[in-house]
């Protein structure tokens, strides 16, 4: 029997690593995620019922059809997989379908004790001998004379404000709390450092002011990573043996999982935006690009533009601290959307 457990445990390293073992026999497959199964030999179709010893949690159920790639996790969500064979009238489980439901049920893991937003970052661009983008303009009461490191900061400290007075019990945090020069690379540190328990969130949000030559130009914008740049996650050297050659495969369903939560995190800002101030500038949606404070941070991340310094009615705009007032609240309401959202809908567990 030791020596059984001793050949099934090395067939689950080989699959796991990859490197043999094409298919594993049924019996096998159900040691390995601690399931039993139940075979209906009409409908040729199987329920794998989860003891949530090994995988998923009690009364988890997978439901596969021979000759279908599609298993149904739950009677509801779908995912790919090689599917499952039959030869000589046993079940025979591709390594690659074994791979596909173990990566599953690591990650729903990861969702069903993740149902919190556990720290928001706030960055204020550039600062101390950075000035940012500069706005001059004349008018009959004198110049103004616009930099974007004074108004970041300021935007930057009231939603400080308004998010510690919503959440209490979430870490509200800023990268500069005044006018100090800080290097991207600290900012992504600080970012990455924050302690938050192992399955909690914490979102980035990073805000600047723009600049062009095109005087015409104005309004506000977010920007994320482009949706098919990688970013490296996972630290492999956190990870067990048995799942560091996957780290890889988790790394690219870590990185989609960050990727939706920056766009759905930089839409819910936009719409907070158009709500405030929509009706005095243009909305210039949501726009990709690798930033480094952005493809640094290991979280979903997101750079606001707040609007133009270089066009004229705008820079008014931004040197007027009710509007200000009105941009943080827009963004308030996206975070706060979106930490609401999040909350709510991230488990699957009911
Ligand atoms: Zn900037």
């Amino acid at each position: 029997m030791r020596m059984v457990r001793l050949i099934l445990r090395l067939i689950l390293l080989l699959v796991v690593t990859g490197l043999s073992a094409e298919s594993i026999p049924l019996q096998g497959v159900l040691d390995q995620l601690k399931a039993t199964l139940q075979w209906n030999p009409e409908t040729e179709t199987g329920y794998l019922d989860l003891s949530g010893e090994g995988l998923g949690e009690l009364g988890d159920r997978i439901i596969f059809s021979l000759g279908s790639p599609w298993m149904v996790v739950n009677y509801r969500e779908k995912i790919r997989t090689q599917g499952v064979q039959r030869s000589e009238g046993n079940l025979l489980f591709p390594d690659e379908t074994l791979e596909v439901i173990n990566r599953y049920f690591e990650l729903l893991a990861l969702r069903r004790i993740q149902p919190r937003v556990a720290a928001v970052l706030i960055d204020p661009g550039h600062g101390g001998k950075d000035s940012g983008a500069i706005g001059n303009h004349q008018s009959k009461d004198g110049e103004l004379n616009l930099l974007e490191k004074d108004l970041v900061l300021d935007v930057s400290k009231r939603l400080y404000q308004l998010l510690k007075k919503e959440y209490p019990e979430k870490q509200i945090l800023l990268t500069r709390h005044d006018d100090t020069y800080l290097k991207l690379e600290e900012r992504t540190e600080i970012a990455n450092n924050v302690n938050v328990g192992k399955h909690e969130a914490i979102i980035f949000v990073s805000i600047h002011a723009n600049a062009a030559f095109n005087k015409g130009a104005k309004g506000y914008e977010v920007w994320v990573l482009p949706g098919d740049y990688r970013r490296n996650l996972i630290d492999t050297e956190e990870l067990d043996e048995e799942t560091r050659p996957i780290a890889p495969i988790l790394n690219v369903l870590l990185e989609e999982e960050y990727s939706i939560e920056s766009i759905t995190l930089a839409k819910a800002v936009l719409e907070g935006f158009d709500s405030t101030v929509g009706d005095v500038t243009d909305n210039r949606g949501i726009r990709e690009e690798s930033w480094f404070v952005v493809r640094k941070a290991k979280m979903p991340s997101i750079l606001i533009e707040l609007g133009y310094v270089t066009n004229r009615e705008e820079a008014y705009l931004l040197a007027d601290e009710s509007y200000l007032q009105k941009l943080t609240s827009g963004i308030y309401t996206g975070i706060r959307s979106f930490v609401a959202n999040f909350e709510s809908t991230k488990g699957f567990t009911e």
